[in-house]
């Protein structure tokens, strides 16, 4: 009897302990589906997700801004300096932006920010130190100092609505950004 005992007291204990190698290793697995790996930031679908459940809650967000950063040229970077050195700016560049709330690499060479209760006078400030910031910022590589502008989007954001809706304009301002030149942010018009 005491040694069907210790056997189930030593089966119970390998449960356990597999039980809780699972559930870190499911753990893990959630993290790794929601992050960029080259930047480490939350990557697009982890921002959807995001959004759908903390941000459509009116109580947690009353009036938010979205800004769409694409980087300027990036494709002749990559041509220039190599794709490595490409992705070390793509990394650098996440350190610049992980000072807001709620950022993620949105794909490529594209990154979504988003102002939760923040008036858009106040976001259209932030978003252009942003931009100067980029703009300013030394990327050193292989002893060489390098630069790169953004071309910036920014709209307000009824948190009602899904993401898909809010993000339209913002994209639109991001696309005129870019034919009047790049190096600029562009205030989304108001949606009808
Ligand atoms: P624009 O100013 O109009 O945005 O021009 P662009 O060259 O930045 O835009 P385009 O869409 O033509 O090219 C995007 C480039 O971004 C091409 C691609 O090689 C580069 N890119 C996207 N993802 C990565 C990445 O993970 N690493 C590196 N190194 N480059 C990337
Ligand atoms: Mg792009
Ligand atoms: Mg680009």
């Amino acid at each position: 009897m005491g040694n069907i005992l210790r056997q189930n007291l030593e089966l119970e204990k390998r449960v356990n302990a597999r039980t809780k190698a699972l559930t870190e290793a499911n753990q893990q697995l959630a993290k790794l589906a929601r992050t960029d790996t080259l930047t480490d930031m939350l990557n697009r679908r982890a921002f959807a997700e995001l959004y759908q459940h903390n941000l459509t809650n009116p109580a947690n967000c009353t009036q938010c801004a979205l800004a769409l950063l694409d980087i300027d040229l990036f494709k002749n970077f990559n041509d220039s300096y190599g794709h490595d050195c490409g992705d070390a700016v793509l990394r650098e560049m996440s350190r610049l932006l992980r000072e807001n709330d709620v950022v993620a690499r949105w794909g490529g060479e594209e990154f979504i920010v988003l102002l939760p209760n923040t008036t858009h006078r106040d976001a259209a400030d932030i978003m252009t130190r942003l931009c100067s910031a980029v703009a300013r910022h030394s990327f050193d590589w292989e002893g060489e100092t390098l630069r790169i502008t953004i071309t910036a989007g920014l709209g307000q954001c009824d948190c009602s609505q899904s993401l898909e809706k809010c993000l339209k304009p913002v994209d639109e301002a991001l696309y005129k950004g870019k034919q009047q030149g790049r190096n600029q942010l562009v205030l989304a018009t108001a949606r009808t």
